[in-house]
């Protein structure tokens, strides 16, 4: 079947690689270059996502972890087991026992692998890791397993294995509009036919299709989340609570500076997708109250913007789910994580090869 992919995400390039594996001939669309958007702006984890447990989202993060070590088994050397500390203060959101009990699920559904387990640390082992670390009312911590990935190379990595079986892509190619009989129309005036087509232009999914004149059962929750990179060496990855919030924040070890992210700022398309100064000062905010003394240098900034789908007035308790709705010869996927591309990739290419038999 000749398959036309629209999007060069994560996604679209997972899609692209299992459908050729199935032997089918698979064209990508990318406006601008591949890896070029929200899935160069990721917080760089391939994760369970523990606070998901908070939403309840059980299965999610189940699936998540099971995805994480079929990562880490691929392609072991664009990706790098990182232990991150979680500090538990006193008066905190999420006192020690629930912490406890989340973690003791995490480990327990990330199954077999070589990952280290759980540990708890007493204040004192917690401040050694770092000892710029605000003590106050520091009553001991977690450290646990995660997996930390260069989102673009391991992007590349899988565009790369695409590629080698027989995958086309073709950048710098917008389209405008879809249907539901196989055209994709391109900004060059160009119509393409193919026997189906997969719409995974991540944020810009649904107004491709309102431009296309076609309706979707989903609604996107488009919300901006920034990241600052500071100059000095991180000595320890952590995961804080944002105080008075229900939000949490990651300070993750990249290159030789330090990751701090992230926000969520609900915004439309039309939007710029970058980090405002409200979100720099709030990231900074939340970094010195946990480092007061050290001094600080923000080298860059980046944001992407989540196409979530719209299941809650707070954006921070939004499943990271993703849907999939079929019209005729289109499918297109709304939502979803970096870390279940392959798993949405491969329920993709399952409905196509039924579609094949039906
Ligand atoms: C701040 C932030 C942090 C995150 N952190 C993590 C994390 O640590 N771990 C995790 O698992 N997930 C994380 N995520 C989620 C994850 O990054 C996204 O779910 C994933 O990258 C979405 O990929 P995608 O391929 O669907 O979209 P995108 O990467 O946005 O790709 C869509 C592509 O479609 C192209 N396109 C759009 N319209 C057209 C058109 N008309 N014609 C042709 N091409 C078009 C765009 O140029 C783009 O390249 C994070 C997201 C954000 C925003």
């Amino acid at each position: 079947m000749k398959i036309g992919i629209i999007g060069g995400g994560i996604n679209g390039l997972s899609c692209a690689w299992l459908l050729a594996q199935k032997g089918h001939q698979v064209q990508v669309y990318e406006r601008h270059t591949i890896m070029n958007a929200t899935s160069r702006a990721s917080s760089k984890l391939l994760h369970g996502g523990l606070r998901y447990l908070e939403n309840r989202e059980f299965r999610l993060v189940r699936e998540s972890l099971r995805e994480r070590n079929d990562w880490i088994r691929r392609v072991p050397d664009l990706t790098n087991p990182l232990r991150l500390v979680m500090p538990i203060y006193q008066g905190g959101r999420r006192p020690a026992w629930m912490m406890a009990m989340g973690l003791f699920l995490y480990d327990h559904w990330a199954g077999h692998n070589d990952l280290p387990g759980t540990r708890r640390l007493t204040a004192a082992e917690v401040m050694q890791r770092d000892p710029l670390l605000n003590p106050n009312r520091l009553g001991g911590g977690f450290e646990f397993s995660e997996v930390q990935m260069d989102d673009y190379l391991l992007g590349l990595w899988v565009a790369e294995q695409a590629k080698a079986i027989g995958v086309t892509i073709r950048e710098h190619a917008e389209v405008t509009t879809v249907d539901t009989h196989g055209g994709v129309a391109l900004t060059n005036g160009e119509t393409r036919y193919h026997d189906q087509i997969v719409n995974v232009a991540g944020p810009w999914a649904l107004e491709l299709l309102q431009r296309s004149q076609i309706d979707s059962p989903h609604r996107l929750d488009l919300v901006r989340g920034s990241h600052l990179i500071l100059q000095h060496p991180c000595l320890q990855a952590f995961l804080f609570e944002v105080p008075g919030e229900r939000r949490i924040l990651f300070v993750l070890p990249w290159k030789e500076g330090t990751l701090v992210g992230t926000t969520e700022v609900r915004q439309t398309l039309h939007d710029a997708i970058a980090c405002s100064s409200n979100e720099k000062n709030y990231l900074i905010d939340v970094y010195r109250y946990y480092f007061p003394n050290r001094q600080i240098t923000v080298v860059e900034t980046f944001a992407g913007l989540r196409p979530l789908l719209y299941t809650a007035k707070d954006p921070n308790k939004a499943t990271r789910e993703f849907a999939i709705h079929r019209t005729g010869q289109l499918t297109t996927v709304l939502g979803g994580k970096w870390t279940t591309a392959l798993a949405l990739a491969r329920i993709i290419t399952d409905m196509i090869q039924k579609s094949l038999v039906a």
